[in-house]
């Protein structure tokens, strides 16, 4: 029999009949042996996530402020899925060690993880599976990191006890004994370990969309979604997948050889998205899976005669922006010329004034400028490589649009083109290359 790890996020979670429809996606396949449960999230576009609220109970707690009656609403929400569910269980002790607690200093990654404690406390019980705290069988590192082999050991040898189970995403312990949580969206990450330890088939990931769409549906109109996806595909479009999957949830399954399901719990019926290790399979018509882009941007442009003569030149440029602490993205690059894009973000006037005075002191170049407002687009697609002509339908469909191209970087994958727009063209950009692809 198949061995199936599922992971539901906070909108699948969020109340009573989503706690039913969870359990009748789960007992409907009695391949799904271990869950991995989120914190309630919103019920409603204005409603706040629990994880939310308890980080502002923490921030409360802080600043001394009584947080009796905003606790309160905490526990209603815990409380209220108990009731309408129908179950017998009591968790107002739980509840009140919890703000205890919070009050007397324990950290602001405790105040966060005791979300999905919580609602993993309700599921199991509800489900009638077992309850795995990760606070046993997640480790991380004394600086912090994810400690991938201690956990691998625990965290087998726990789930060979139980046939089904259900463990909370999001936290771990350090090894001081406190609790520590992945970042936000973590409990994606927790799902992909549980899924390697368990050496699962198949990662069934459920949130509330059916999968990755081949653009984002604020820019497209009602694009169409992706069936299957690499995983060197889906880093490359990295711009896209926030927000549906935590970055850091590939490394674990990928490692493993376990795929990747993202599914809709709002419409079990759909296929989701498939990501795989590799698939010799594509749609033909289609020649991309995807493209994505993000806004904010600048590029570092630098000027010399005879730059590719100069051997060490880009390292001494590299050496600059790594003492500055400044990570890249590309660095596209002509016989005279060297354009270095950055996110604009972690760069204020005085940073830039500072990268562009290092930079002039360690390559005298004959000009060095930093332009803002550039966005990037990712046109992405294993079928690309044995597809003639895309780089000039891509470049085409822009250039009808009366669309100006900043930069243009081929990966030797050939799994990519990666183009830079000003940020005024980003979305007509997205538009153009996702009808000339997609009709
Ligand atoms: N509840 C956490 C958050 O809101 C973790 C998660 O849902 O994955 O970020």
């Amino acid at each position: 029999m198949q061995m199936k790890v599922v992971k539901f996020g906070g909108s699948s979670l969020a109340d009573a009949d989503h706690f039913r429809q969870v359990a009748s996606i789960i007992k409907a396949d009695p391949c799904r042996h271990y869950v991995v449960a989120s914190a309630p999230g919103k019920r409603f576009s204005a409603d706040i996530k629990v994880t939310d609220m308890l980080y502002r109970c923490y921030d409360m707690i802080r600043s001394r402020e009584d947080i009796t009656d905003y606790y309160q609403q905490i526990k209603d929400r815990y409380n209220g899925i108990i009731a309408d569910l129908g179950l017998n269980f009591d968790i107002d002790g739980e509840l009140e060690y919890v703000k205890n607690a919070m009050t007397h200093a324990s950290g602001r990654d405790y105040a966060a993880s005791r979300g999905e404690y919580l609602n993993s406390l309700i599921l199991a019980k509800y489900l009638g599976f077992a309850f795995i705290d990760a606070e046993n069988v997640i480790f991380f590192k004394d600086n912090g990191s994810f400690d991938a082999e201690r956990t691998q050991v625990a965290m087998r040898e726990e789930l060979k006890k139980y046939e089904y189970a259900v463990i909370p995403g999001f936290y771990g312990i350090m090894p001081n004994g406190t609790i520590k949580t992945f970042s936000r969206g973590g409990s994606d990450v927790t799902g992909s370990i549980v899924a390697a330890a368990a050496n699962a088939d198949l990662y069934e990931n459920w949130t509330d969309v059916s999968g990755f769409m081949m653009a984002d549906p604020r820019i497209v109109d009602k694009p169409c979604s992706i069936e299957t996806i690499t995983y060197r595909e889906l880093r490359e479009l990295s711009y896209m997948g926030a927000g549906v999957l935590h970055e850091d949830a590939i490394f674990p399954v990928r490692a493993a050889g376990i795929p990747i399901n993202i599914r809709n719990t709002n419409a079990p019926e759909d296929a989701g998205t498939m990501i795989v290790a590799t698939t010799a399979s594509y749609d033909a018509d289609r020649v991309i899976t995807g493209v994505a882009g993000r806004k904010g941007f600048s590029v570092i442009n630098i000027e010399k005669d005879m730059m590719n003569a100069e051997v060490g030149f880009t390292r001494r440029i590299l050496d600059v922006l790594e003492d500055h602490e400044v990570s890249f993205e590309h660095i596209p690059s002509g016989v005279d010329t060297l354009s270095v894009i950055v996110p604009t973000a972690p760069l204020d006037d005085a940073k830039k004034e500072k990268l562009l005075a290092a930079i002039t002191r360690r390559t005298r170049p004959d000009s060095v400028v930093i332009e803002d407002g550039l966005a990037m687009i990712a046109v992405v697609g294993r079928a690309m490589v044995k597809a003639k002509g895309t780089a000039a339908r891509v470049f085409n469909s822009l250039a009808q649009a009366g669309i100006n191209i900043r930069m243009i970087d081929q990966g030797s994958s050939e799994l990519n083109i990666i183009i830079g727009v000003e940020e005024s063209d980003y979305e007509a950009a997205i538009n153009a290359i996702y009808k000339e692809f997609i009709c």
